[in-house]
């Protein structure tokens, strides 16, 4: 039977997992510009999927949809492909296409058709797969994020609780490069429940990874705020190749980050900031503007800080996107106040931020 992928290269990483799952299964996925052979698998976030769906419904071949978008929404995109993965795909994937191969009749668990959807009935055990084989991506390290942000579908996609791959799994992954950078939703959660930081996890992870050049809270292993502190700096400093450390603030009024449900408040965000200046690190830190649940003097506080920010390093702005399957699902983005477009158009210019605020497509959805 031959499986493709769809080249799309939002979910290059994606690829690079499953493709190894699935060879390790006998399948090798061909990377292909349009959807042929015997099945064609695609991978959509929530912002590129529409752009999918026509290509998608008249594809002549089994088509089968995962990613943060099929899991979110498994019933409407049921409704183009044949399958839809809901949640990982490392086990679900290989089992599916042994299925159609063998047309064995009834349904796959974590697969849903137009009949219906058939719960999951397991969590990937991360060191039972390698990050990648044949097609190279960034180091998975870390997966789950028990944090629930109203507008993040991470949670949903891969469960509440962090899975941690082995240090000596990650040195050897790392072997093939000489740059070290990694895939997690809290890079200074590695090795902890995501609520108490491991340093020491941490710098066992960096001793193992002594013959490459670590990147380490930086994109795409961005931190969050209140897991910076001094002891993990000094270790970043110590071990680490970046000099800039990025974190989320998303917004600089408590009322809004409790709404958000962030479970940290804006007193972490500046003591991160004072703690990067200690250790000589540049911060980069990201925000959401527009938020529904923001009143003017929610966005007024925002900008404040980030104007506190870049004094000392740079922004990353975006506008508030309504992801499916999450709380905020749904919610329209807010008007800026002509303060805010003016100020983040100024810092704009002066290289002081970057991202995108009036346009939430540039964030995801890139050469498709
Ligand atoms: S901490 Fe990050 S990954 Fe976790 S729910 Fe919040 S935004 Fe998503």
């Amino acid at each position: 039977m031959q499986v493709n992928w769809r080249e799309i290269t939002a979910a290059k990483n994606s690829f690079a997992a499953l493709y190894a799952a699935c060879e390790t299964e006998g399948y090798a996925l061909r990377p292909v510009k349009e959807p042929e052979g015997d099945v064609t698998c695609y991978s959509l976030n929530s912002i590129n999927a529409p752009a999918f769906m026509e290509e998608i419904a008249n594809a002549p071949c089994t088509t089968i949809v995962g990613g943060p978008h099929a899991t979110a929404c498994p019933m409407e995109m049921a409704a183009y492909a044949d399958y839809v993965v809901v949640g990982e795909g490392e086990y679900t994937l290989p089992r599916l296409l042994r299925a159609i191969e063998n047309r064995t009749p009834g349904p796959v668990p974590g697969v849903a058709t137009r009949e219906g959807l058939c719960p999951q009935d397991h969590a990937v055990f991360l060191p039972a797969y390698p990050p990648f084989s044949q097609f190279k991506g960034y180091i998975e390290i870390s997966r789950g994020c028990p944090h629930g942000c109203a507008y993040c579908q991470t949670p949903n996609l891969f469960g509440r609780r962090m899975r941690h791959r082995p240090v000596d799994e990650i040195a050897r992954a790392a072997a093939h490069f000489r740059d070290a950078r990694f895939v997690t939703p809290n890079a200074l959660a590695y090795g902890s429940d995501g609520i108490r930081p491991r340093p020491e996890k941490i710098e066992a992870l960096f001793r193992a990874l002594h013959r490459n050049e670590i990147y380490f809270g930086t994109f795409p292993s961005e931190v969050r705020p209140e897991f910076v502190t001094g002891e993990v700096l000094d270790l970043i400093t110590t071990y680490c190749a970046n000099r800039r450390l990025q974190f989320g603030a998303q917004s600089g009024s408590d009322r809004v980050l409790t709404m958000l449900r962030r479970g940290h408040t804006v007193a972490d965000v500046e003591q991160a900031l004072d703690l990067c200046r200690d250790a000589g690190l540049t911060p980069v830190v990201d925000f959401i503007v527009g938020l529904p649940c923001e009143e003017e003097e929610d966005e007024r506080a925002t900008l404040s800080l980030v104007h506190e920010v870049t004094r000392r390093g740079r922004a990353h702005v975006h506008l508030f996107t309504p992801l499916p399957g999450t709380p905020m699902a749904g919610m329209k983005a807010r008007d800026l106040l002509p303060e805010t477009q003016r100020d983040l158009g100024r810092l704009a210019l002066a290289g002081k931020i970057s991202g995108s605020w009036n346009d939430p497509e540039r964030r995801f959805y890139r050469n498709r």
